[in-house]
């Protein structure tokens, strides 16, 4: 073994230098960082050849005495930080006092700075960190750095920058971010002679977003604003249907800092649960703005990563804001408030700890009113008691079950609800074979199974729809009335749906998919009838506290499998009970099913079945099952393209989407289409 000895303070310079400044972009972030620390509010950045022949920053800042020039080319040396103590509260980009050495040890670097308020400025030339004279120079107020020839004198280093125009995209990716972190600061950057970015510098984000990252991806934007305790969370996201192919355009600042995280990540991609495209990415512009103690910046050595000191409020603070501004957009039509929100169902996903309605009535203060999140068949719920208890009751669940069932013309021959089955051995509650808590169910009194109201017949078909009628009559009216549906009707202890805006025109239904209706403010829409009810079922599965209804099969179905589909299905018996299957194992690979959910056509019992045994295989996690199953149960309970449906059935789903609560099928994509009468006049030429 060779001796052991302390490297020479230069060649333990490079190795530290090494560690902050890897490519030309990190010369340019640590520049860009101390300018935004000094307090410019105009920052140039040049560079040539990818910022391998020259990087140039300059600032309208604070300036550096010409005494402390030399001092702030040490390492270790920073205005920013004196004590321990200040560690725990950084409120500076920079804090290490490393940047400026670590740059002039693989360079030559030129700075003239100002300080305000002096008569004259100063210069000092370094060459591999070795300073030369401070001379005093004319110079504008504020700091220019100029560095050339990086990597001059670590030719390991140099061998491995990649080609010119690689280093310039990374700049060019970096003063996107370092733009879009202070909209207050207006950012020029001219790569080899020629502007690639200007920011107005006015304070808006929406400016920094569309001078940096272009018109197209500005207008796809939603805003985002909400707090929750101390945590504030604001900026842009993408609209669901504007879902991107990668994560490239997920921006994160914490505290005015360009961040990478993973928790972040996982909150936003949370909040568009079900409402992007599978393999599809939200792309945001999130600021989140939380006291300096909450976190720990001091964990990277290019400062990209921080420590939440509390990282399930941080979780809760994105989620729910994203949510609360998903929510508000996308819906065809203002959704009326029609009654407070139920508690969000229980969800044990990673780090989520608090549910909305906690989030918003005490950590959380959205800055704008919470929306109310959709929930299962609102207009058939007993509103009183759900305001009253907050809780969905088994036999509120019930209630709405067979109602809806009515409502969307299903009469399964026989039911066996759940109740009769609890009886005996209680039901596992719905979700805890896969890992979810079970949720608290109250048992129904006696009194209240007895009050229990027969679920009416479906309601009658009013003639408009099956027979086209002539022009509409004006001014505007519904072509049927909601107070004509038996549907909403009078069922004790419940109340009508109480649109406050007019009930969209049914025009008709085409291709037996899509529902054409019209809207007051003269709107056309079409609705695939499909992806709205599979919308409208996976909520309520998503939302019941209890199994779904069941329907025992006269004949037992023998579901032939494959022996992998089989064994893997024999393995979860449970589960299946829980998603409404009761099943035995018939040998071979086959399973007898005697039992399916009521809103399943026994006739894709094995179809089913198979794509059950196919999310059970797939999912990676028991969450990632429980939904993956969830859509196969809400697509096939639904609606299918090409069936003749009935107008109360249609009419019910038209009122979901006209009031907000059904935007995108379980698999993100729309529900509904809108076309304006001026689009309509475009396409016929008459606007
Ligand atoms: P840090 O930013 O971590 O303090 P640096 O090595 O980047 O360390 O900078 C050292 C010091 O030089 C800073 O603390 C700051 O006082 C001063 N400085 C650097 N750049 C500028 C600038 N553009 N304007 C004013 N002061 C600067
Ligand atoms: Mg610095």
């Amino acid at each position: 073994m060779p001796h052991i000895q302390q490297l020479d303070s230069h060649v333990a310079d490079l190795i530290a230098a090494g560690e902050v400044v890897e490519r030309p972009a990190s010369v340019v972030k640590e520049l860009v960082e101390n300018a935004i620390d000094a307090g410019s509010s105009a920052v140039v950045v040049e560079i040539r050849r990818g910022g391998m022949g020259l990087i140039r920053v300059t600032d309208n800042g604070c300036g550096i005495a010409p005494a402390e020039l030399p001092t702030a080319f040490l390492r270790h040396a920073t205005s920013k930080l004196r004590t321990e103590a200040d560690l725990g509260k950084i409120g500076t980009l920079g804090f290490r006092g490393e940047a400026l050495a670590a740059i002039s040890a693989v360079s030559r670097v030129d700075i003239l700075t100002r300080q305000a308020g002096m008569a004259e400025g100063a210069s000092l030339h370094l060459e591999g960190g070795v300073p030369g004279q401070v001379e005093a120079a004319g110079a504008p107020e504020g700091t220019t750095i100029t560095v050339r020839d990086l990597f001059y004198n670590t030719p390991a280093r140099l061998k491995f920058m990649r080609k010119d125009s690689a280093e310039t995209a990374a700049v060019n990716g970096l003063m996107q971010h370092l733009a879009l972190s202070h909209p207050d600061i207006s950012f020029k950057f001219i790569k080899d002679g020629v502007e690639a970015l200007l920011t107005p510098g006015d304070g808006k984000l929406a400016s920094a977003v569309y001078a940096a990252l272009g018109r197209d991806f500005a207008r796809g934007l939603v805003p985002v604003s909400g707090s929750g305790g101390d945590i504030s969370v604001s900026g842009f996201v993408t609209a669901p249907l504007m879902g991107r192919g990668s994560r490239s355009m997920q921006v994160f600042f914490v505290n005015g800092r360009f961040i990478k995280s993973q928790l972040l990540t996982a909150a936003l991609e949370e909040g568009y649960r079900n409402q992007i495209m599978k393999g599809k990415f939200p792309g945001c512009v999130l600021s989140v703005t939380l006291p300096v103690t909450a976190v720990d910046v001091n964990v990277h050595p290019a400062k990209t990563q921080v420590k939440f000191a509390r990282e399930h409020d941080v979780f809760d603070a994105v989620y729910h804001t994203v949510l609360d501004a998903l929510d508000k957009t996308g819906a065809p039509a203002a959704a009326p408030a029609k009654e407070p929100p139920l508690p969000a169902p229980s969800r044990q996903d990673f780090f989520q700890t608090m549910d909305a309605k906690t989030f918003r009535q005490g950590g959380g203060k959205p800055q704008t009113p919470a929306p109310v999140r959709p929930a299962w068949n609102t207009e058939l719920r007993a509103s009183a008691k759900v305001a009253d208890s907050g809780q969905t009751s088994f036999y509120q669940t019930k209630r709405q079950a067979s109602a809806a069932q009515s409502a969307l013309g299903r009469a399964p021959s026989s039911v066996t609800a759940p109740s009769e089955r609890q009886q005996s051995p209680p039901a596992p509650a719905y979700r805890s074979a896969l890992g979810q808590p079970p949720a608290s169910v109250a048992a129904p009194a006696a009194e209240q199974r007895r009050e229990e109201p027969v679920a009416p017949a479906p309601a009658s078909v009013p003639a408009e729809i099956a027979t086209p009628q002539p022009a509409a009559p004006r001014p505007f009216v519904p072509a049927i009335p909601p107070e004509q549906l038996k549907l909403t009707e009078n069922l004790p202890g419940q109340t009508a749906l109480e649109t406050k805006e007019v009930p969209w025109r049914i025009a008709g239904e085409v291709l037996r998919t899509y529902i054409i209706c019209e809207s007051e403010d003269g709107c056309v829409w079409l609705i695939d009838k499909h992806a709205a009810h599979e919308r409208i079922n996976f909520d309520k599965l998503k939302n019941a506290q209890e199994p779904p209804m069941r329907q025992t099969l006269l004949v037992p179905i023998a579901a032939e499998l494959s022996r992998e589909d089989g064994a893997l299905l024999l393995e979860n018996l449970p589960l299946l009970e829980q998603f409404g299957f009761a099943c035995e194992d018939f040998g071979g690979g086959a399973l007898l099913v005697r039992e399916v959910p009521a809103d399943i056509d026994a006739a894709d019992t094995v179809s089913t079945l198979e794509e059950f045994a196919e999310c059970l295989r797939t999912g990676r996690s028991p969450d990632e099952k429980r939904e993956n199953l969830l859509h196969t149960m809400a697509c096939k309970a639904a609606i299918k393209g090409g069936w003749v449906s009935d107008p109360a059935e249609l009419r019910v789903l038209v009122d979901r989407v006209q009031s907000g609560e059904v935007k995108y099928c379980p698999h993100g994509r729309p529900v509904a289409v809108k076309l304006t009468r001026y689009e309509l006049e475009k396409m016929f030429h008459r606007a």
